[in-house]
């Protein structure tokens, strides 16, 4: 079995050899989802949580049986529906998750103790993914100790980003790196993980492509 890199999150539908991505799609009103090669997530974002069409799309996303994640999903303070209607859209793809025994890939812009009161009293049996974190590292420990993953990206190029001081306070078994919108490779990211760190790119790549396969087991 060979060990590839893993890009948890991306909306760009890419190949490479040595890499596996799980291509993300977001969910919109009367289109539908365009087949890509390999692993692939689709999700109501909660940006698309004020559409009137939410509960058609809801239905729509039930409907897809062949994807390998449930998201993006989840909360975002400055955009889209209230947060009572984003709560809801988020519920229904928890369940989704939990039905169909896929991991879920959540957005989060603030909210984050109401994720972690969802999660506590939910207590998913699938895992659940933050992706794209950029917040302070005490959120980040209590996110990963409610039993969260956390995803990060290029945010942490920047030496002044809270990124770049909370990727260092992520057990490894519970890390992933996304590429998301960003236009570098995952190996890119994989390097600054590395460097934030202080371990070298093999390690991180084995332990997070061990996190990916179990991903996949419950
Ligand atoms: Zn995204």
């Amino acid at each position: 079995m060979s060990v590839k890199f893993i890009d948890i999150h991306t909306h760009k539908d890419y190949t490479h050899f040595d890499v596996i991505r799980l291509y993300s799609f977001r969910m919109v009103p009367e289109q539908a989802v365009q087949p890509v090669s390999g692993p692939f997530a689709c999700g109501v974002h909660p940006w698309d949580t004020d559409t009137p069409n939410l509960n058609e799309l809801l239905i729509q996303l039930n409907d897809y049986n062949n994807l390998h994640a449930i998201g993006e999903c989840g909360f975002d303070k400055y955009r889209g529906g209230a947060f009572e209607i984003q709560e809801q859209a988020f519920r229904y793809q928890v369940n989704l998750s939990e039905r169909k025994h896929k991991p879920l890939i959540i957005h989060c812009i603030g909210y984050y103790n109401e994720l972690i009161t969802l999660y506590k009293q939910l207590q998913p049996t699938q895992k659940w993914i933050v992706h794209g974190f950029n917040a302070h590292p005490n959120l980040a420990v209590q996110l990963i100790n409610a039993g969260i993953y956390l995803s990060f990206g290029v945010a942490m190029a920047n030496p002044l980003a809270k990124a770049a001081a909370s990727i260092k306070v992520v057990p490894q078994n519970r890390l992933f790196l996304e590429t998301d919108e960003a236009n570098c490779s995952i190996q890119d990211v994989y390097k600054l993980a590395a460097n934030h760190r202080n371990e070298s790119v093999e390690t991180i790549k084995h332990t997070i492509y061990k996190s990916y396969i179990s991903l996949f087991e419950s």
